[in-house]
C-alpha cells in the first residue's frame, strides 16, 4: 500500500478501553507508553475473552472425538481458518495452514520445499534486512544440500528496488524470500512486483509479512507469492500461532515437514502416505484456542480496519519523525517518514542504545534495544545496536510526545 499523510480515523483513546494492560502507572510515577509493538503485541479483550470462552466450554482435541465438545471445538478451529482465509483475501482455506508463527512458517517451507527441490550451486536470494527467522532456516537448508545463499544489499535509504533486485537473479537462483516491512528500517518492499519478476525466472517467492500483516490490508492473491509467513503474537493475536500460507500446487507437491497424528492418510508397518491439505502441515495436535484467538484478533482488525489503522500509524510516524529530526546526533534508519511503517530505528552520537532504552523504560516508556535479530543488517551498517519505537492502533499523540521529551532527557543524562 503506498503510505500517505491521510487523517486518521480511528480513536485511540476508545480502542484503549479494550487493553487493560496498557492502563498502568510503572515505577510508581509513569503511565506506561508502549512502543514495542514490533516485537509483540497485547491482546484486546474480544481476543481474551473468545479464549476463555473456548477453554471453558468447548475444548477438546480436534478432528479426532467424535463427541459433542470435540465436534464443536473442531467447528471453531476450521471457522477459524476460514477468517484468517479472508484476512488475507486467499483463495481456499486449505492453503492455511497454522503453524507456531513465522519462524515455525519459514522453517516449514525451508524444510518441506528446500530439501527435495534445490541441488549443490543452487542459490537462495535474501536480501541483508531480512530478520533472523528468513535466514538461518535457509542457512540450514544451505548447508543440508549444498545451495548458496546470495545477499541483495541495498541502500538503506530507499529499500529494495525492483530492478536491482531482479539483477541478482540468475539462473541458479531457486528461491527468493524478503521482508514485506523490514523490522528495522520500516521500508515497504514492492511486494507484487518482485513477485512478479521472480515468477518470470521461475523462481519460488516467500515474504516474510510478520510486520506487514499486523498494520495493513493484505491480499495474497494481489502479492502472488509462493509463500506468505505471519505471525498472531504481532497482531493483537495469542503467541504459539502463526500463519503459513503456500500456493495450492505448490504445498501439494511437498512433503510434510513434521510427521505423527493428523497429517497422514493411511500409516501401516511399512510406512505412510500424507494426508491432504491443511492437516498435511499440522502433524500432531495444533494450538487450537490461540488459533480461534488468533481470528478473533483478525476480526477485531478487520471490524477498525486496516486502512484505518495504517493511517493511524503514519501520522504518529510522521511526527515521531518530526520530533526525532530535531534531536541532536541522532540518525533514524532507513527511508524517509513518508515511506516508512510505523517502525523507527535510530541511533545516537556518543550514546549507547541499551542504556537509552533502560533510561526510557525508567519512565515508562518501552522501546527495543539491539540489533533486532537483524545482525547482517547491523553488521552492514556497521553497527552494533540501535534503538526502535514501533507503533500500533491503541498509541497516541499525546504518548509520540512523552516519548520525544523523555528521550531528550534520557540523552541528555547520558551524555
Ligand atoms: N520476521 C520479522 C520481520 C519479524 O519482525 C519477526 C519478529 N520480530 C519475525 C520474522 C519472527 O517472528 P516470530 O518470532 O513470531 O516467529
Amino acid at each position: 500500500m503506498t503510505p500517505t499523510r491521510a487523517a486518521a480515523t480511528l480513536d485511540p483513546l476508545t480502542i484503549r478501553g479494550d487493553f487493560p494492560i496498557l492502563d498502568q502507572t510503572l515505577y510508581g510515577r509513569w503511565p506506561l507508553v508502549y512502543f514495542d509493538n514490533g516485537a509483540s503485541t497485547v491482546r484486546p479483550l474480544p481476543v481474551l475473552e473468545t479464549m476463555e470462552r473456548i477453554e471453558r466450554t468447548c475444548f477438546a482435541n480436534v478432528h479426532r472425538g467424535n463427541h459433542w465438545l470435540s465436534e464443536t471445538a473442531s467447528y471453531e478451529y476450521e471457522q477459524a481458518r476460514e477468517t484468517m482465509r479472508a484476512f488475507v483475501n486467499a483463495a481456499d482455506p486449505s492453503e492455511i495452514i497454522f503453524t507456531g508463527g513465522t519462524t515455525a512458517s519459514i522453517n516449514l517451507v525451508a524444510s518441506s520445499w528446500g530439501n527435495s527441490q534445490l541441488n549443490p550451486g543452487d542459490e537462495i536470494l535474501l536480501t541483508i534486512a531480512d530478520h533472523h527467522s528468513n535466514i538461518v532456516p535457509w542457512q540450514q537448508l544451505a548447508a543440508r544440500t549444498g545451495a548458496k545463499i546470495v545477499w541483495y544489499e541495498y541502500e538503506i535509504e530507499t529499500g529494495i528496488d525492483a530492478s536491482a533486485w531482479s539483477r541478482m537473479i540468475g539462473a541458479r537462483t531457486r528461491l527468493a524470500a524478503f521482508p514485506a516491512v523490514s523490522n528495522v528500517l520500516g521500508f515497504h518492499a514492492p511486494v507484487a512486483e518482485l513477485t512478479a519478476i521472480a515468477r518470470q525466472a521461475n523462481v519460488v517467492t516467500l515474504v516474510d509479512a510478520a510486520q506487514h500483516a499486523p498494520h495493513e490490508p493484505l491480499d495474497v492473491q494481489a502479492w502472488n507469492a509462493d509463500f506468505t509467513a505471519f505471525s498472531g503474537h504481532k497482531m493483537l493475536g495469542p503467541t504459539g500461532v502463526g500463519i503459513l500460507h503456500g500456493r495450492r500446487e505448490l504445498l501439494e507437491s511437498m512433503q510434510p515437514f513434521l510427521g505423527g497424528g493428523s497429517m497422514i492418510d493411511t500409516v501401516t508397518t511399512d510406512g505412510f502416505t500424507p494426508g491432504r491439505l491443511p492437516a498435511r502441515f499440522e502433524a500432531g495436535t495444533p494450538p487450537i484456542v490461540q488459533a480461534i484467538g488468533l481470528a478473533a484478533a483478525a476480526k477485531y482488525l478487520t471490524e477498525i480496519g486496516l486502512d484505518n489503522i495504517f493511517h493511524h500509524e503514519q501520522r504518529l510516524t510522521v511526527m515521531a519523525c518530526e520530533l526525532l529530526s530535531k534531536v541532536d546526533g541522532l540518525r533514524i534508519l532507513g527511508p524517509s517518514q513518508e515511506q516508512r511503517a510505523g517502525i523507527i530505528s535510530f541511533i545516537v552520537d556518543g550514546v549507547n542504545a541499551q542504556d537509552l532504552g533502560k533510561m526510557l523504560d525508567l519512565r515508562g516508556v518501552a522501546t527495543r534495544a539491539g540489533h533486532h535479530c537483524t545482525m547482517p543488517l547491523h553488521d552492514h551498517l556497521k553497527l552494533r545496536s540501535s534503538l526502535r519505537a514501533s507503533f500500533y492502533l491503541y498509541n497516541t499523540e499525546s504518548e509520540v510526545q512523552q516519548f520525544g521529551e523523555h528521550l531528550v532527557t534520557a540523552i541528555a543524562r547520558l551524555r
